[in-house]
């Protein structure tokens, strides 16, 4: 029997959904979202974005304080990790965020349920009924005039590598270890595998990466991956491209893993390995086919521009659908997705979407990569500046890196900024609101910055991609 109307239902409190259900909530629509966890937020909050960055920061102040305190004149003992506060701090971030959400929900008035959504046949009047399943197996149908799917995604797994959520996991349990691994192998060099490979490495465990490809960050600028791959080395984290994982054995606590590097099978003993081959769209168990959703060939669903799947009604974001797995990403189509629903114009530019990696240091690209624009045929200036050049940075103590600012030739108009250096993930913004503007070299070279800040770089390479470098 279906127990309440709505005129939206969200399945999935993640960044996607969440935000999806607040604007459409303060845009006069009576809304109920359904979320299986516990906790809204989603993988973000949850196990992902934000518990990973706490452990990278808590990390960094780790590494400073062994290796760079000494450097700024400040002696101490060496410092002495207390995995068990680090690990409790982050749940407290976590936990603090995940309740902002319960509270700004309850001040939208949107009603939540927790269990799990699936979608059930449409109505013959086109209106849609979903049914929520609670823990305990009890399950109730809410009835709506629209469904936004908002699930993303999960882990994929090797068959050669299968997880046991112990020694064997995903970015899940790397973010729990009770204990740092001695030899901590990770599969696949993303961003996921490096951001945590990077953690673990600071608190003392032997990492090594194994990547199939023949660099790491193919999507990203080739400089900057370099550059990356060079200082991750320094770090100590052992890399190995053109990599693959060719089976498992074990004894004891001790992991055997057999690594194929062209004709060569190698060996390596460690006692955990962290799967991080990427993620695939959330899709299992919520009736897409019954219902009549279709999926393309990647399982992922198509959307057109309001975010309407094949079934008329029944919307869907995030990473459930085409484009970046990024919360940002997500939430940009939240907001997008509700503001359409009510009449308004908004959307998604999709060729402007930041995309950072939390290492040290951080590389942060917005727009196009020089390797993209070759291969479009698109030409282009490229200026850059380094941090080593910059008062700020030198101040600091933090001169890796340099900022490249792709143009192009005629009108200046900015495509791209890579930058790979300190604090990359803040300064990206100024690039990206510029990019977003239609801005030009000499409109982000004519800003005037504050002095001394790593935000100089930007503009010294704005000025270098219009030929006018000033220190250069
Ligand atoms: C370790 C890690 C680090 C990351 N770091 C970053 C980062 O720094 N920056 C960034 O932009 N992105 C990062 N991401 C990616 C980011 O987390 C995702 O892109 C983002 O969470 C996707 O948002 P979403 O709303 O589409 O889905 P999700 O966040 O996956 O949320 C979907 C929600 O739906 C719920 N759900 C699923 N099925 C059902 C059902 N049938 N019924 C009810 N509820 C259901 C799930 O429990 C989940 O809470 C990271 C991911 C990982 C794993």
């Amino acid at each position: 029997m279906t127990t309440d109307q709505f005129d939206l239902i969200v399945i999935g409190a993640g960044p996607g959904g969440y935000v999806a259900a607040l604007r459409a909530a303060r845009l006069d629509q009576k809304v109920a979202v359904i979320e299986r966890r516990t906790t809204f937020g989603g993988v973000c909050l949850n196990e992902g974005c934000i518990p990973s960055k706490a452990l990278l920061d808590s990390s960094e102040l780790l590494a400073m304080a062994r290796d760079d305190f000494a450097g700024h004149g400040i002696d101490i003992e060496p410092p002495r990790l207390n995995l068990p506060r680090m690990l409790q701090r982050k749940e407290e971030v976590v936990a603090k965020l995940c309740s902002g959400i319960a509270a700004m929900f309850k001040q939208a008035k949107i009603t939540s349920f927790e269990g799990t959504g699936r979608l059930l046949p449409a109505n013959a009047d086109g209106s849609h009924q979903v049914e929520v399943k609670s823990a305990d197996g009890a399950t109730q149908t809410l009835g709506g005039k629209r469904v936004l799917l908002a699930t993303g995604s999960r882990a994929m797994e090797l068959a050669d590598l299968p997880c046991d959520g112990d020694s064997v996991v995903t970015a899940r349990e790397a973010l729990n270890f009770e204990a740092v691994p001695k030899h901590l192998l990770v599969v696949g060099g993303g961003y996921i595998g490096l951001e945590l490979g990077s953690v673990w490495r600071r608190l003392g465990a032997e990492v090594t990466v194994a990547e199939m490809l023949p660099r790491l960050l193919p999507f990203n600028d080739a400089q900057g991956a370099e550059l990356l791959q060079r200082r991750l080395k320094k770090s100590g984290m052992k890399i190995l491209l053109e990599t693959r994982v060719a089976g498992l054995s074990r004894e004891g606590s001790e992991l055997r893993v057999q690594l194929q590097r062209g004709e060569t099978q190698e060996e390596l003993v460690c006692d955990k390995v962290l799967v991080a081959v990427g993620r695939r769209p959330w899709t299992e168990g919520l009736g897409l086919e019954e219902a009549g959703v279709t999926l393309d060939q990647k399982g992922r669903i198509q959307v057109d521009a309001d975010f309407q799947t094949s079934l008329p009604g029944v919307y869907a974001l995030g990473d459930l659908i085409p484009g970046p797995m990024l919360a940002h990403k997500a939430s940009a189509e939240g907001v997008a997705f509700a503001e359409r629903l009510a009449g308004q114009a908004s959307s998604v530019d999709y060729a402007n979407i930041p995309g950072v990696i939390y290492t040290w240091p951080e590389l942060a690209s917005v727009g196009q990569t020089e390797e993209q624009l070759k291969e479009a045929g698109i030409p282009f200036s490229s200026g850059k500046a380094h941090f080593s050049a910059n008062g700020r940075a030198r101040a600091m103590g933090e001169t890796d890196g340099f900022v490249k600012v792709l143009a192009a030739p005629e009108s200046g108009r900015i495509l791209g900024v890579h930058i790979i250096g300190p604090r990359a993930s803040e300064l990206i913004a100024e690039a990206a609101a510029v990019i977003a503007f239609e801005g030009s070299v000499q409109d982000l070279a004519l800003i005037c910055h504050a002095h001394p800040t790593l935000a100089e770089v930007i503009q010294e390479a704005a000025l270098a991609a219009g030929g006018a470098a000033l220190h250069g």
